[in-house]
């Protein structure tokens, strides 16, 4: 069975590209590099031991994309590529919308052109809105925030139509708080210019890279005061999509699953966890919230228990650990 990868050299492609050559499947990547590089694509090759075609391609090039699934045989799609930054998305929304939009566009005609069934797709926590009580459950009222936000909603929304339409089996990944890198430290997350998220940005404070962790508020109504979200090994949600292959492969229909841990972290606990197992001081201050951020949410997970048979296994400790290892070998 060969998978296609879409924005499979990126931060959470790569690491499902090690799960799935693991797993036995044969994958093809695609990937425009406008966010990644080929140092990924070569590590997931290290890590494996496996060779696969890697095609540098924007996925809005639909001659090209044609070409890769009259090439291959393809059995199952994973569609990770798109923008993610949720600032950048306010900043050039068109850019955003045209991009996340027309990709899966293109690969909705594609796959019906070749008769490919069956697709996984990167959604996000981002679809729910935020008045929803936590722990968030994948019934929780839609909505978005922000264009990038939007562009995950209607990317759902344009897979559903098209299930029903085409009898396809689809499965909506809502991903929590991704953090870590593969223990082996050859592939991790290394966001370009001035990290936007918190994990990269205590790595490289930690490192020396930047003078000082801000931390957006600390009089949320949360236990500590500081903001609260779910975060998940790379790792783990990696294994997350090779069991939602098994799944989206066994059933027709569209589904959605959260993939978090279930359980809430303060950028506190998250601090203090990443100094005392790494053994390195990361200075902090405390700054203003920033616009926009909720106080506290994480995943109710047991929707993905029940039917995935997916449950996070990697700890806080590893979740830092592994950062470390990645930025201390990676980053000068
Ligand atoms: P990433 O930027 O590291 O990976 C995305 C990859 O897609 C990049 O390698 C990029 O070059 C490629 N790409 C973008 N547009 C493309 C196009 N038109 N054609 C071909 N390639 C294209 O991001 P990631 O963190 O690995 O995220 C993967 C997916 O998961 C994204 O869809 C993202 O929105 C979603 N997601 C990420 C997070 C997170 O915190 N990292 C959380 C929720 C959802
Ligand atoms: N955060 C912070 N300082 C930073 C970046 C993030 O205090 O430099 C906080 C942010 O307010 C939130 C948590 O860390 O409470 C996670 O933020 P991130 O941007 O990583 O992910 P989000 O949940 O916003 O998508």
């Amino acid at each position: 069975m060969t998978i296609l990868v879409t924005g499979g050299a990126g931060y959470i492609g790569s690491h499902t590209c090690v799960e799935l050559l693991a797993a036995g499947y044969d994958i093809v990547v695609v990937d425009n590099l406008r966010n990644s590089d080929m140092a990924a694509v070569e590590g997931v090759k290290k890590i494996s031991g496996k060779n696969f075609p890697f095609y540098q391609v924007d996925m809005r090039d639909a001659d090209a994309m044609d070409d890769i699934f009259a090439k291959h045989n393809i059995g199952c799609i994973i569609h990770f590529a798109g923008h993610k930054a949720v600032g950048e998305s306010v900043a050039i929304p068109a850019e955003y919308y045209d991009n996340n939009i027309n990709a899966t566009l293109g690969l909705c005609k594609a796959m019906k052109k070749h008769g490919v069934k069956n697709i996984v797709f990167s959604s996000s926590a981002t679809v729910y809105r935020s008045d929803n009580t936590v722990p968030w459950v994948e019934e929780a009222v839609l909505g978005a925030a922000n264009p990038y936000g939007w562009t995950k909603f209607m990317c759902e929304q344009i897979l559903r139509d098209c299930v029903a339409a085409e009898g396809w089996s689809a499965v909506l990944l809502r991903y929590f708080n991704p953090v870590g890198a593969h223990p082996s430290g050859i592939i991790g997350e290394n966001p370009q210019g001035i990290p936007n998220n918190l994990m990269p940005f205590i790595a490289q404070t930690a490192k020396g890279i930047r003078e000082k962790l801000q931390i957006f508020g600390n009089d949320y109504d949360t236990p500590d005061g500081t903001g609260v979200r779910d975060y998940i090994h790379v790792v783990d949600l990696a294994i997350g999509h090779v069991k939602s292959i098994d799944y989206c492969l066994k059933h027709s229909g569209c589904e959605a699953f959260n993939l978090g841990s279930g359980q809430g972290i303060s950028v506190l606990e998250l601090v203090k966890t990443f100094e005392a197992e790494n053994n390195v001081p990361v200075p902090y201050e405390f700054a203003p919230r920033r616009a926009g951020d909720l106080g506290a949410y994480y995943a109710d997970p047991s929707k993905a228990k029940r039917l995935l048979g997916f449950a996070t296994q990697k700890s806080l400790a590893d979740m830092c650990k592994d950062t470390w290892r990645y930025q201390e070998g990676n980053n000068g």
